[in-house]
């Protein structure tokens, strides 16, 4: 078990929270039953560091990764999601001038952000992610952008040149989240005036909310606002502007490289005495949580209830391998196309496409995440169905 602190090299991680023999993987398309009943499993350990703030998973073994073209994270089919993204790229196009530029995303998924960024600012981008699959929306700027299908290395990738670096859903999934840092800053080398722009989950909210389905295998790493600010000053960085967003859902920064041997300015959210308070609370309270949805989840098995989950992605695996839920539950509903047909890590079920429902006639739609509502909702009713909506 490992007990030093990857974000902050202090020793003697404090353990908040344990789960066993969890899929190591998520997002990976299963395309049998047995394939996903029998997905490799891995156990985490939730070290909490008291000197950063910052948590990780103490038994990770970074030898189970394996992301690649069958992993499917897209979550830009749904309108509220894509207007967040939307609105994100008017930010670094009006307040940053991110037109004409070179733009580098590590970790761009299927590269949906970096091509509209593209495409509305006239950029030319460069995309690293092992997961690319090429071919997806029509975008102008195609032309302009390059793919490389491999995960972000200082070796291979320090020498694409840069006036933005974009990270947004990836550092969680990285272990040595300092030495990763430190590799981004050093590769910016004497471009004083390259941004970055970086999002993550915010682990307070997940803390405070007894979140327990956002906890699992794929993410290692989970930040709070003041253990990502940290985080960057620690590596060479000034912190422009860190905030919330996405319904306090995720953390936002966006920072520049300091002059070697200048320290930086900025004035980090001192939270430490508050999260650990935060923490002892979740630590006591999330088995009572799970246990309550264990109890839920037997009393509609026991009433014929027909219950499926909406959200097929990793809080949807993590939520449903947690509680241990087998056939309780009938389906889970994803509106990403690419998805259907293939089933769940874990607990193998099956997943469909929400127009599906209509003959399936659900009691309960358990939305795995609330800024969802009233979209699903919407949803059902234009199919005439209105089930139970309950938000996790
Ligand atoms: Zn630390």
């Amino acid at each position: 078990m490992n007990t030093t602190c990857p974000n902050c090299g202090t020793d003697g991680l404090e353990k908040v929270y344990e789960i066993s023999d969890i899929p190591t993987h998520s997002c990976l398309l299963m395309e049998t039953r047995e394939e996903a009943l029998s997905f490799p499993t891995g156990d985490l350990v939730l070290g909490w560091c008291g000197s950063c703030g910052h948590a990780s998973n103490m038994v990770f073994d970074i030898s189970m990764n394996a992301y690649s073209t069958k992993y499917e994270e897209v979550q830009t089919f749904s309108p509220v999601f894509s207007g967040f993204q939307s609105e994100l790229i008017d930010r670094l196009i009006e307040k940053h001038g991110v037109r004409e530029k070179q733009v580098v995303e590590i970790g761009c998924g299927k590269g949906e952000f970096l091509l509209e960024l593209c495409d509305r600012g006239n950029n030319t981008g460069v995309g690293i992610d092992p997961s690319f699959v090429p071919g997806r929306g029509d975008w102008n700027s195609q032309g302009r952008c390059r793919f490389i299908n491999e995960i972000y290395s200082a070796e291979r990738h320090s020498d694409i040149p840069a006036d933005l670096v974009v990270c947004r859903h990836t550092l969680e999934h990285i272990y040595p989240t300092h030495e990763f840092i430190q590799t981004v800053r050093k590769t910016i080398g004497d471009n004083l005036g390259t941004l970055v722009f970086l999002e993550i989950p915010d682990q307070q909210r997940v803390y405070t909310e007894r979140a327990f389905w956002d906890i699992y295998y794929e993410h290692c790493s989970y930040f709070t606002q003041g253990a990502l600010e940290r985080l960057f000053l620690s590596c060479g960085f000034e912190v422009l502007s860190s905030w919330k967003g996405f319904g306090d859902q995720y953390l936002l920064i966006e920072a520049r490289p300091l002059p070697e041997g200048q320290a930086p300015t900025f004035r980090v959210q001192e939270d430490l005495e508050e999260i650990q308070a935060i923490v002892k609370s979740f630590a006591e309270d999330a088995p009572r949580v799970v246990r309550g949805w264990q109890e839920r989840f037997k009393s509609w098995h026991r009433d014929g209830k027909r219950v499926v989950i909406w959200g097929a992605g990793s809080k949807g695996v993590a939520f449903l391998t947690t509680i241990g839920v087998g056939d309780e539950l009938g389906h889970a509903v994803d509106i990403n196309p690419h998805k259907h047909g293939y089933f769940m890590p874990g607990t193998g079920h099956e997943v469909v496409s929400p127009e599906s429902l209509v003959q399936y006639a659900p009691d309960v739609v358990l939305v795995m995440n609330g800024i969802y509502e009233d979209e699903i909702r919407r949803q059902l009713a234009g199919m005439g169905l209105e089930p139970q909506l309950i938000s996790v």
